[in-house]
Formats: C-alpha cells, sequence, structure tokens
C-alpha cells in the first residue's frame, strides 16, 4: 500500500499486538486500506478458547479450532503485515514497541514505529506465586498446554498399568488431580471423566474404574458467574458423575507427587499422577512493562483502559482490549474481547476521517470556525464502548451443560442434555471461519459413532 492517499495525507501506522479473541475481531473487522496494518503475535493462528478443554482427551482435534492468521489477513480488504514475534516493550513517548521474533533460526529484534498501538496480548496463567506449580502441573491455555496435558494422561496410564494393583504407587498415578472451579477447570475435569467413562472404561475396564479425578477449589462452589440453581445443578452432577469436589480447599504448595491444600485449619495432601493448573488470570510481561512506565497504571488486575478503549495515560495513541485489561464490570472473557475488537474497528474508521479533517486543516493553515466545529463533530460521534453480555455456557460432562443466558432484560437459565445441544449449536455459530465449524462438526460426529482417539 502507498504510504500517502492520493490527496498526500500521510497513510498513519496501526501496530495490532496480539492474534486472540481482541486483536482478530479487530482485525476481520477492520477496513485496512485506511491504515498500514502490522500484527505481531508469537502465534501465527487464531485459537478458539472454548474448545480447548476437549481437546487433552480427543473430542476435539487441536487443528480443528485454529485459523491461520494469514488466512485471516489475506481476506481483508487492505494489506495486512504479519510478524510472528513477540513484543518485549512499549515506548509511549516516541511510540515505538520493540519486537523480537520467535523463530530462533532467523533472529532479529527490533523497534517498530507506530501511529497508534492495539495491545491485545491477552493474560498469563496466574500461579499466586505457590510453590512447585510452574514446575509440576499444567496449564489450558494454548495449544502446546493440551498437548502436554495429554502426554501426561496416557503416560500416567500406561505406567500405572504395569504396576500390581495393591501397588500403591498405581493409584497415585491414577489420581488426575485439577485445581480452579472456573469454568476452565470445570469443564476440563467434565471431558476428563467423559473419557474415562466412555472411552478408556472399553479397553481397560479395570483400570478405568481405579482412575479419580478430583477437582479442588478455594471458595465455598464451583463456577461462581453462574446462578446458584446452575452451581448445584454442575455440583450435583459431579457427585453423580464421580468428581470429587473439594470446595474451600486452597492449595498452598505443590511438589512432584502432592499437592498440598489447606481446608479450614487443617493442611491436606493428595496425590496426583497428572496436574492441571486453571486458577485465572494474571497481566503479561509487556503489560506490566506498560503499567510501569505510566504513573495512571495503578492496577495489577491488568492495563487500565477508559470507556473507549484508550489506554489511561497514553494520550489516545495506544488502546488496549481483551484479558489484557481491566475495566470493571468487564469480565476476561472471549465475549468481551471479541465485542471490543468490533467496537475499535469502528472508531479506527472514524479516527481516520478526524486525522483526515487535522490534516487538510493544517495544510489550509487557516483557523476556520466551520472546519474546527466539523472536527468536534466527528469527535463526538466516537460513542463510549458498550458491553452486550449475551449469557454464560459451560459444559459439565455427561452430554450435559448448563446456560445462564441474558436477552435484554431477561434472563433465561437452564441445565441438561438439551442445553448441551445448544450449546454445541453456539460454538459452532461462533467459530472464526467455515473450516473451523466443519471440523469441529467432523469432530464431535467422529466421537458420538467412533469414540475418542487416545494415541498421542
Ligand atoms: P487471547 O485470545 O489470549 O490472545 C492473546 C494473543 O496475544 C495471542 O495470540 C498470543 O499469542 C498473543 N501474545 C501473547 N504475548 C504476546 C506478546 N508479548 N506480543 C504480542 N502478542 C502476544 N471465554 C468465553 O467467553 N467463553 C468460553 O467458552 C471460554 N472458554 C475458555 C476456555 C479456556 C481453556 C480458556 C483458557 C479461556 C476461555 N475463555 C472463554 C476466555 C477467552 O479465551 C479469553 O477471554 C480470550 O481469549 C481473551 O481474548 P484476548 O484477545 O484478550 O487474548
Ligand atoms: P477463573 O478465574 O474463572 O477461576 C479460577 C478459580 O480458581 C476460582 O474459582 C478461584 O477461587 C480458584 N482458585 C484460585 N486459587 C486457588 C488455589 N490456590 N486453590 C484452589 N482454588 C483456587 O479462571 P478460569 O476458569 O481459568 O477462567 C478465566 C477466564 O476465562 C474467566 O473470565 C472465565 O469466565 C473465562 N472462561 C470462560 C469459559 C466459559 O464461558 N465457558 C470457559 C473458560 C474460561
Amino acid at each position: 500500500q502507498a504510504a500517502t492517499f492520493p490527496n498526500g495525507s500521510p497513510r498513519k501506522t496501526l501496530v495490532i499486538l496480539g492474534s486472540g479473541w481482541g486483536a482478530v475481531s479487530l482485525l476481520k473487522n477492520l477496513d485496512t486500506t485506511l491504515y498500514n496494518v502490522v500484527v505481531v503475535s508469537p502465534r501465527n493462528y487464531f485459537l478458539f478458547t472454548p474448545l480447548l478443554p476437549s481437546t487433552p482427551v480427543g473430542t476435539i482435534e487441536l487443528k480443528s479450532i485454529v485459523e491461520p492468521v494469514r488466512s485471516i489477513a489475506r481476506r481483508a480488504p487492505g494489506e495486512v503485515h504479519y510478524y510472528e514475534a513477540e513484543a518485549l516493550d512499549v515506548d509511549p513517548v516516541n511510540k515505538t514497541v520493540k519486537i523480537k521474533s520467535v523463530n530462533t533460526e532467523h533472529e532479529y529484534q527490533l523497534d517498530m514505529k507506530y501511529d497508534y498501538l492495539v495491545n491485545g496480548v491477552g493474560a498469563q496463567p496466574t500461579t499466586f506465586g505457590i510453590p512447585g506449580v510452574v514446575e509440576n502441573s499444567s496449564f489450558l491455555k494454548e495449544i502446546s498446554d493440551a498437548q502436554e496435558i495429554r502426554m501426561k494422561i496416557m503416560t500416567s496410564i500406561e505406567k500405572a498399568a504395569s504396576l500390581a494393583p495393591t501397588d500403591p504407587e498405581r493409584s497415585r498415578l491414577l489420581s488426575f488431580v485439577v485445581v480452579g472451579g472456573g469454568p476452565t477447570g470445570v469443564e476440563f475435569a467434565a471431558e476428563l471423566r467423559d473419557y474415562v467413562d466412555q472411552d478408556l472404561a472399553k479397553w481397560m475396564p479395570e483400570l478405568s474404574k481405579e482412575i479419580n479425578v478430583t477437582l479442588v477449589e478455594a471458595l465455598p462452589n464451583i463456577l461462581n458467574m453462574f446462578d446458584k440453581s446452575l452451581v448445584d445443578y454442575a455440583q450435583d452432577l459431579f457427585k453423580q458423575d464421580r468428581i470429587d469436589l473439594k470446595l474451600k480447599t486452597m492449595v498452598k504448595n505443590v511438589d512432584k507427587t502432592h499437592i498440598t491444600a489447606k481446608c479450614g485449619d487443617d493442611l491436606t495432601k493428595v496425590p496426583y499422577g497428572v496436574l492441571v493448573w486453571a486458577t485465572g488470570n494474571a497481566p503479561r510481561e509487556v503489560s506490566k512493562n506498560l503499567m510501569e512506565k505510566l504513573e495512571e497504571q495503578n492496577s495489577r488486575r491488568g492495563l487500565l483502559i477508559d470507556e473507549k478503549l484508550q489506554l489511561i495515560g497514553a494520550q489516545g495513541s495506544i488502546f488496549a482490549l481483551g484479558d489484557c485489561t481491566f475495566y470493571p464490570g468487564l469480565f476476561p472473557t472471549a465475549q468481551v474481547a471479541h465485542q471490543e475488537g468490533e467496537y475499535l474497528a469502528k472508531v479506527f474508521k472514524k479516527l481516520h476521517k478526524i486525522d483526515q479533517t487535522k490534516w487538510e486543516l493544517a495544510q489550509d493553515n487557516t483557523n476556520d470556525p466551520k472546519a474546527q466545529s466539523k472536527l468536534n463533530r466527528l469527535e463526538s460521534q466516537i460513542q463510549p464502548f458498550h458491553y452486550e453480555h449475551m449469557g454464560a455456557l459451560a459444559y459439565i460432562g455427561s452430554e450435559k451443560a448448563i446456560a445462564d443466558l441474558a436477552v435484554g432484560e431477561s434472563k433465561y437459565r437452564s441445565a441438561g442434555s438439551f442445553t448441551f445441544l445448544f450449546w454445541k449449536s453456539a460454538y459452532l455459530a461462533m467459530c472464526m471461519s467455515f473450516r473451523n465449524r466443519i471440523l469441529i462438526a467432523m469432530d464431535w460426529t467422529k466421537v458420538y459413532f467412533l469414540g475418542r482417539d487416545s494415541s498421542v
């Protein structure tokens, strides 16, 4: 794309950090002919996170929930440059972002200039500094995490199968523990139990009966964002399905074979063969570095933004969306990040008009009040972001799901097998591409007729 527009005004550079829900939603809706658009992300694909908990046990194949960034960029009306790199540091004064390639065979580091920057780097899993978590557990955030969990499950099962039934090591290896009763932990525990009961039970009937799935949650109940009736339904189902729920139990320490948790005044040790850690989000390094540079950024929960998604303290040149931000009432969900991306695409269209008007004014070198009022009118057209909450859904196992839906002011709640069908159709509708939709539908059909593929 030319560096200038036909009228001679410069084309501004818009750098988007990330290729997740927020960044991709922005990219898909952005008029990319208006800017030099540059996307920087260490991940050259978009990941459909809602179905990630289904992947370690093979309900859904990993390739079914990814979409290459380049294929998304290719469909944009204007040119989009993609760098497979990680943003290390942002300089809000000189408007540069330092990036480093992730490809070690083609290593580079450079300072990239921007006129506008959108931070959509998401968050990283939090450990609350609990000793031993990083070394001994697996998170469930990325493709590599799902692969690691699958490998650990299969290895544990095979090792246990070679030991005598009376060997205590066998029972430890067959103890699968999930920490964190938010939706990630709940959905994964449910998928794991399904796999053991529906698939493993067919070819290792005796061993499958010895497997324990435990979910540990610090609060008095799981799934705190759902209505109490749905939480009770999920907890009752977990009891029936033999998912051992340890509530009001806060993990304090993790070693190679056990977690140590505090329940009331007691400290208990729970052995594990596989440990999955899902206790929520913490800011990434690049966001923390940015917070340190701006006096106004005084929250440890995320980047503070205003109602137009502008980074507070960055004077209009930096925007942030999704899990890297903290704004009261907006939760770190795909739904929020997606709507924010759509909103920012509209903002950038308006900003382009504003910048064009400012450039024309500067060319005329006039203080024409009419031109100034046109500028004010354009600026006032950028309305604050308005989030429309559609509700929350979660898979809870045995082909059952819960739904806490919001339609306008009305609330609808449902749970069970019919809700599971709704859950499936809602996620198919949310997919980023037709290709993903087909592959996911095929995976579900395959599991229905042939069971899960549990090979590593
Ligand atoms: P992400 O989607 O995490 O994207 C961040 C992007 O930034 C990634 O591409 C990453 O590679 C890139 N990045 C990281 N570091 C850098 C860097 N230094 N420089 C440049 N780029 C960088 N929400 C729902 O609403 N419904 C659900 O059912 C649901 N299920 C979920 C299931 C799981 C297992 C998980 C983990 C989350 C789920 N969520 C769900 C939450 C949802 O995934 C997040 O809220 C959403 O991904 C946030 O979007 P984002 O764009 O802010 O971040
Ligand atoms: P979360 O923050 O929602 O839940 C983490 C849970 O871990 C909390 O209930 C917390 O009490 C518990 N916890 C924290 N420290 C603990 C400890 N030491 N011992 C025991 N328990 C501990 O995290 P998440 O489930 O990873 O979800 C992250 C975000 O992604 C949330 O906003 C969530 O809504 C969203 N998400 C949504 C869906 C969905 O809508 N189906 C699915 C997955 C994630």
